[in-house]
């Protein structure tokens, strides 16, 4: 086991506390840093888009509540927390990194978990434009669509974008979401099963425009208005841009560490420095078997490479490789889309319990060479882990 006198983690967020757990859970007694450039302990993201948005939720411990750790886990963890602070550059070669106001954290291993943050559009910044990843960005959203908004534009039609939209209708609004594909949605679920998943915006009272950009926004100060790269012009109080997230590595240019679209690591989190590992949606990991390499944006993810990262970080090289099954749900206009495997384009999808037409809920299954490589369930909770235990335990067809 190496020895390590300090252990910062850059992220106070889900997979940044996972590994601070999966740290001390292994015996590590050593100073443990935790640096989050968010005023707030971690909290859980899903909600944000979802009950967040439509109800009165506070964002402290306790029901309902954001919270991922209390006072009770935060005095087990002995961790100093330093929030509100961005880490500014990692110069692993001096063992430091440096910090917003100019200070220096002298720190021997490092968990990587500064996330993703919103991709942007070359848009003028008016005053009701918003995106969503943070507590701040929900509660100034949430604020917004009470203060008397009445029509919402949702640009982008992905998971976030979705659910955004379904919150708002929920809460009565008028909500159109432009979608620049054909059909949202097509690389995570293929053309069959993203087609059914479209259909949920009209059945919740949103109108989903697809195969159109946004060629730039109207109103002076404020937005009165999105316009359509075919034309038209939809009247807007509040416009939400929910076009993809890009992992936050800007902080690590110049640390000699690999950059592409992540943090290259191995398949057990580990970089090119032993000493250095990076979890949830800014890692990279390599796919063993394949050339390929996976960056995942789910929760389940980003919680679980936590313990794995601490093990082979405190060993000194990979000894446990990331091996769970990619998973996520999304809450949307009632109904809960759950998905686990690994499909890839050309797999074919059978409908095993219920029906897709009747909008009672399903659940199907991607198939190639007469294997399954994943799952996916509409309101079918029960039987859809089962299938998903299932998968996990199957082998895969060669190079997933
Ligand atoms: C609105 C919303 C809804 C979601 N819903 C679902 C869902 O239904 N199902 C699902 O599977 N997944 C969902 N997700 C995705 C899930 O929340 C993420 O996969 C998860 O939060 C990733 O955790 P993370 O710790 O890797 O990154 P993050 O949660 O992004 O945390 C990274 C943290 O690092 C901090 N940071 C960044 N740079 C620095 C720096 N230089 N110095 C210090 N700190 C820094 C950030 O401020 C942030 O607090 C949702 C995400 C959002 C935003």
């Amino acid at each position: 086991m190496t020895t390590f006198t300090t252990v910062t983690v850059v992220g106070a967020s889900l997979a940044g506390l996972h590994a601070a757990r999966g740290l001390r859970s292994l015996g590590y007694d050593g100073r443990l840093v935790v640096v989050g450039e968010e005023r707030h302990r971690p909290y859980d993201r899903p909600p944000l888009s979802k009950e967040f948005l439509t109800g009165d939720g506070d964002p402290g411990e306790g029901p309902g509540g954001l919270a991922l750790t209390d006072p009770e886990e935060e005095a087990e963890l002995d961790a100093e927390w330093l929030l509100g602070v961005r880490a500014e550059a990692l110069d692993t070669a001096a063992g430091e990194i440096r910090l917003t106001g100019g200070r220096a954290l002298r720190t021997d291993g490092v968990v990587i978990a500064t996330g993703a943050t919103p991709r942007t559009l070359p848009l003028p910044r008016l005053d009701g434009v918003h995106t969503l990843r943070t507590l701040d960005d929900a509660t100034r959203l949430r604020a917004a669509l009470r203060a008397g908004a009445a029509r919402v534009v949702v640009i982008g039609a992905g998971f976030i974008g979705a659910e955004v939209a379904s919150s708002c209708a929920a809460l009565g609004l008028d909500v159109t979401v432009v979608e620049a594909a054909p059909l949202p949605l097509v690389p995570q679920l293929g053309e069959e099963m993203a087609r059914v998943c479209a259909g949920l915006h009209a059945r919740g009272g949103a109108t989903l425009l697809c195969g159109t950009g946004v060629e730039g926004l109207r109103g002076s100060g404020r937005v009165t208005g999105v316009e359509l790269t075919d034309g038209r012009v939809l009247p807007a109080d509040v416009v939400v841009v929910g076009v993809g997230v890009r992992p936050v590595t800007g902080w690590l240019e110049g640390s000699g560490l690999a950059l592409d679209d992540g943090v290259r690591c191995d398949a057990g989190c580990v970089t090119a420095l032993p000493n250095v590992v990076a979890v949830g949606d800014v890692a990279r990991l390599a796919q063993p078997g394949t050339v390929r390499t996976v960056r995942a944006e789910h929760w389940t993810s980003g919680m679980l490479q936590g313990a794995v990262a601490a093990r082979n970080l405190l060993a000194g090289s990979t000894v446990e490789p990331f091996e769970a099954l990619p998973y996520f749900w999304s809450d949307q206009y009632g109904a809960r889309i759950q998905y686990a495997g690994r499909r890839a384009p050309g797999d074919s999808v059978r409908i095993v319990e219920g029906d897709p037409a009747d909008g009672g809920g399903f659940l199907a299954v991607y198939e190639r060479g007469g294997i399954s490589t994943a799952a996916l369930g509409i309101d079918r909770p029960r039987p859809f882990m089962r299938l998903r235990r299932e998968l996990a335990r199957a082998p895969q067809p060669a190079g997933r």
